[in-house]
C-alpha cells in the first residue's frame, strides 16, 4: 500500500499556510462586523483590511492607496484590461498582449474585440519569450494598453518586464502585468519596473482562494467593474471579504519574507528534476526557457504518449501534477501556450507540468525520479505510436 502524497501542482493552487488560517479565523465569528459600520466590532475589520493593504503595498513597492482587493486574480485581470480600455477609449482602441497569456487575459481581450477594440497578440519565440523590440514595433498611435504576463503559468517563462515597462512609460501607454505566478517567486517592484497595473491572487502563494488584488498606479484612468457601495474607495463595490483579505496580507508577507532562499531551494529541485529526467528518459523535450524561468517550474513533453495517462499513473503513485493536454483542462484543444512556442499538437498532448513549492524536498524528487521513467516506459510500450521506434516496443500488435 502506497500512502505517500506528493503535491507537484503549485502553479494550479497551493495549500494555505496554518499561520494564514490562524490570522483569518477571528474575522469569521468574533470580528464579523461590516467594515463600513462605525462601532468597534466593525473597526477591527476595517483596520485589518488596511494593514493587509499596507503589506501588499510594501511587497510591491507601491503605495497603500494604490492597492485594491478583488475576488480573484481573474477579476483583477478583467478589471485592469476592461477598466483601462473603457476609460481610455476616447484616446484609442488598440491593446497589445501576447499569445501565451492566461485565459483571464486572453478571453478578456477577445471580449473587447467583440466590442470594437483592436488587439495585437504578439507571438513568442520557442522559449516563450517576447522581446521589448516586438512590443515597440507593435505600438500604434491608438495603442492605450500593453498587457504582458510577468511569468507564464505553464512553462514558467519570465518576460523582460522592466524593459517593456520602460518603453511603455516613455510613450505614455499604460502597462499591465498579470503577476499571479510571479508574486512570492520573483522579486517585484512596480516603481522600478514602471508597472501601472499588476494582478495577483492569494491562492497561488499559500493564501486563501477567492481573493486577489489589483495594483493601480495613482493617476491611471480606469473604470469600475462593480458598481454599488463605496468600498475600496468607491472603485470596487461589495462588502469586503475581510478574512480573505487578512489571509492574503499574511500570505504575501510570509511568501516574500525570504524569497531568495526559497527560490534557491526550488531551483535546486527544478534543475535536478530537469537534468535527471532528460538523462533517464529518451524522446523528451523541455518546454520553456532554460534560465528565464520560474524557480519551481518544470514542463516536459514526452513523445508517443498522452500527458493525461501519465497524470493518472502518477496519481496512483501518490503524485499530483498537471498537463497541458486535452480533457484535464476541460477543453479538447492542446494548450495554446505549448502551440505558441512551436510544440506540435501531438507532442503538446504528451506534456507534463511539475510545479514545486515550499513543502517539497529532495526526497520528493528522488521518489518522482524513481517512478516517472517507469511510467513513461510502460505507457510507451502500450502506444502504437512507439512501435518501430528505435528502442521501442516492436512486438506491439493491435
Ligand atoms: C491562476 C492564474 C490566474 C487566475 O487567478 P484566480 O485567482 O485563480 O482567478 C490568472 N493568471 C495566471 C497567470 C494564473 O496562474
Amino acid at each position: 500500500m502506497n500512502n505517500r502524497f506528493i503535491y507537484l501542482d503549485h502553479a494550479a493552487t497551493t495549500a494555505m499556510r496554518p499561520e494564514v488560517f490562524e490570522a483569518m479565523q477571528p474575522y469569521f465569528i468574533e470580528k464579523y462586523g461590516n467594515p463600513s459600520s462605525i462601532y468597534s466590532l466593525a473597526r477591527d475589520g476595517k483596520k485589518a483590511i488596511e494593514e493587509s493593504r499596507d503589506k501588499v503595498a510594501g511587497v510591491l513597492g507601491g503605495r497603500s492607496d494604490e492597492i485594491f482587493f478583488t475576488g480573484s486574480g481573474t477579476e483583477a485581470d478583467n478589471w485592469a484590461i476592461k477598466g483601462v480600455a473603457y476609460a481610455n477609449k476616447f484616446k484609442g482602441n488598440h491593446i497589445i498582449t501576447t499569445s501565451i497569456e492566461h485565459h483571464a487575459v486572453l478571453n478578456t481581450c477577445q471580449y473587447l474585440e467583440s466590442d470594437g477594440f483592436e488587439v495585437t497578440y504578439l507571438p513568442v519565440d520557442e522559449n516563450g519569450l517576447v522581446t521589448p523590440e516586438q512590443v515597440e514595433k507593435a505600438i500604434k498611435p491608438n495603442t492605450i494598453l500593453i498587457s504582458i504576463m510577468f511569468a507564464n503559468n505553464e512553462i514558467g517563462t519570465i518576460q523582460p518586464i522592466s524593459e517593456i515597462g520602460k518603453l511603455a512609460r516613455e510613450r505614455g501607454i499604460y502597462f499591465h502585468t498579470d503577476a499571479v505566478q510571479a508574486v512570492g517567486n520573483v522579486p517585484i517592484n512596480v516603481a522600478d519596473m514602471n508597472i501601472d497595473l499588476l494582478s495577483l491572487s492569494g491562492h497561488k502563494f499559500y493564501g486563501p482562494k477567492g481573493i486577489g488584488s489589483l495594483y493601480i498606479r495613482k493617476g491611471v484612468k480606469i473604470t469600475s467593474l462593480l458598481h454599488g457601495g463605496s468600498q475600496e474607495r468607491g472603485r470596487r463595490a461589495s462588502t469586503e471579504n475581510v478574512s480573505a483579505i487578512v489571509g492574503l496580507g499574511k500570505a504575501i508577507e510570509l511568501a516574500t519574507r525570504n524569497i531568495e532562499e526559497q527560490s534557491k531551494k526550488l531551483i535546486a529541485l527544478r534543475d535536478r528534476t530537469i537534468e535527471e529526467v532528460m538523462r533517464k528518459i529518451p524522446y523528451v523535450k523541455l518546454n520553456g526557457h532554460m534560465m528565464q524561468r520560474l524557480p519551481g517550474n518544470v514542463n516536459f513533453a514526452f513523445e508517443f504518449i498522452e500527458g493525461e495517462s501519465v497524470l493518472l499513473m502518477l496519481d496512483m503513485k501518490g503524485i499530483a501534477a498537471s498537463t497541458g493536454s486535452a480533457c484535464t483542462s476541460g477543453s479538447l484543444d492542446p494548450s495554446h501556450i505549448l502551440l505558441a512556442i512551436g510544440v506540435s499538437p501531438e507532442l503538446a498532448n504528451g506534456s507534463l507540468r511539475l510545479t514545486f513549492g515550499e513543502e517539497n524536498t529532495q526526497e520528493d524528487v528522488d521518489y518522482l525520479l524513481e517512478v516517472l521513467p517507469a511510467i513513461v516506459e510502460r505507457l510507451r510500450e502500450m502506444s502504437p505510436l512507439y512501435e518501430g521506434v528505435e528502442g521501442g516496443n516492436k512486438s506491439y500488435a493491435v
